[in-house]
């Protein structure tokens, strides 16, 4: 698998699909994967960012226990693939911190709107999850069936107002 994502300014990003994780990638390895792949030539010296990794899925059981408060990556590990991750704990800060803001001076946290942060951060984490799962489901190999009816879904939903609904799934409007 070879995906390729364009980017501003005439760059491109590869991502390739090596079954086992890379110790030591290389650009000359990634321009000859996707050489040998897809025929593609991709100079290696233009490389300017180049990083090995594997998809995860991790729930902490809890983000919040007494003191200690898991955001980020800590407490919902999810796949790269849709990128959404960071945007995740981001969010998961910007709702924190007021909580954190609202309990200086005082003795006290306000408890039960911790709890619900927790209750409301793993809920949206698991929609994440999902729809990261799906995204990675939607990039696999297909027989040219599925892949056909794949192409025509997306193409019907890009060229109609529904295509909205897909941008505001992917930026995360809902969480
Ligand atoms: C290939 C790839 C592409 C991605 N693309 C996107 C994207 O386009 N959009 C998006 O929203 N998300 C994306 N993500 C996900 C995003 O990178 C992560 O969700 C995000 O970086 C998590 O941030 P974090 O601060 O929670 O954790 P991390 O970035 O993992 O930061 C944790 C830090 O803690 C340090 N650390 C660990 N243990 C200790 C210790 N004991 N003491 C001190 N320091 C410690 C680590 O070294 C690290 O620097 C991508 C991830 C990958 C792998």
């Amino acid at each position: 698998m070879v995906e390729s994502f364009p980017l501003p300014g005439g760059l491109r990003r590869f991502v390739v699909h090596t079954g086992e994780p890379m110790v030591r990638p290389t650009a000359d390895m990634l321009a000859e994967l996707i050489g040998g792949r897809i025929g593609s030539r991709v100079d290696p010296t233009s490389n300017s960012m180049l990083s090995a990794f594997v998809t995860r899925r991790r729930l902490a059981e809890r983000m919040v226990v007494g003191r200690v408060i898991l955001i980020g990556d800590s407490a919902h590990e999810i796949s790269p693939i849709g990128g959404q991750g960071m945007n995740l704990g981001w969010l998961d800060a910007a709702e924190l911190a007021p909580l954190l803001t609202g309990a200086v001076g005082r003795d006290r946290i306000d408890r039960k709107a911790l709890d619900d942060f927790e209750v409301r951060r793993m809920r949206v984490a698991k929609r994440a999850a999902r729809q990261a799962e799906a995204n990675m489901a939607m990039g696999r190999p297909a027989g040219s069936i599925r892949r056909a009816t794949r192409d025509a879904g997306f193409g019907l939903v890009l060229a109609t107002p529904a295509k909205r609904l897909l941008a505001r799934s992917y930026s995360m409007t809902w969480s």
